[in-house]
């Protein structure tokens, strides 16, 4: 059985996204944090806006390859929620 890891913002179990082919992170997959009403994620629009003034957020992300954990920066034009369920409908 594949482990489970969770959001330590929302607590929401976090899923595995595979990347387009092009991304720069270097790995197949991540988990990320696909919840909409994350805090990380709800709070991340007005940060990057009032500090960036991009409509952009991120998503709690953890990279099991590496253990590292961050942010992973998302555009509702280009959120990576939508690769993940696109795939699933696949
Ligand atoms: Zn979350």
């Amino acid at each position: 059985m594949e482990q489970k890891y969770f959001c330590k913002h929302c607590g929401s179990e976090i899923k595995k996204v595979y990347l387009p082919v092009d991304s720069d992170w270097g790995v197949e997959y991540l988990f990320i944090c696909i919840n909409d009403d994350c805090g990380y994620f709800r709070r991340g629009w007005d940060w990057m806006w009032n500090n960036y003034h991009v409509h952009a957020s991120y998503r709690f992300m953890f990279n099991p390859f590496n253990g590292y954990q961050g942010p992973y920066p998302v555009t509702k034009e280009n959120d990576i929620k939508n690769a993940y369920l696109e795939k699933i409908e696949r």
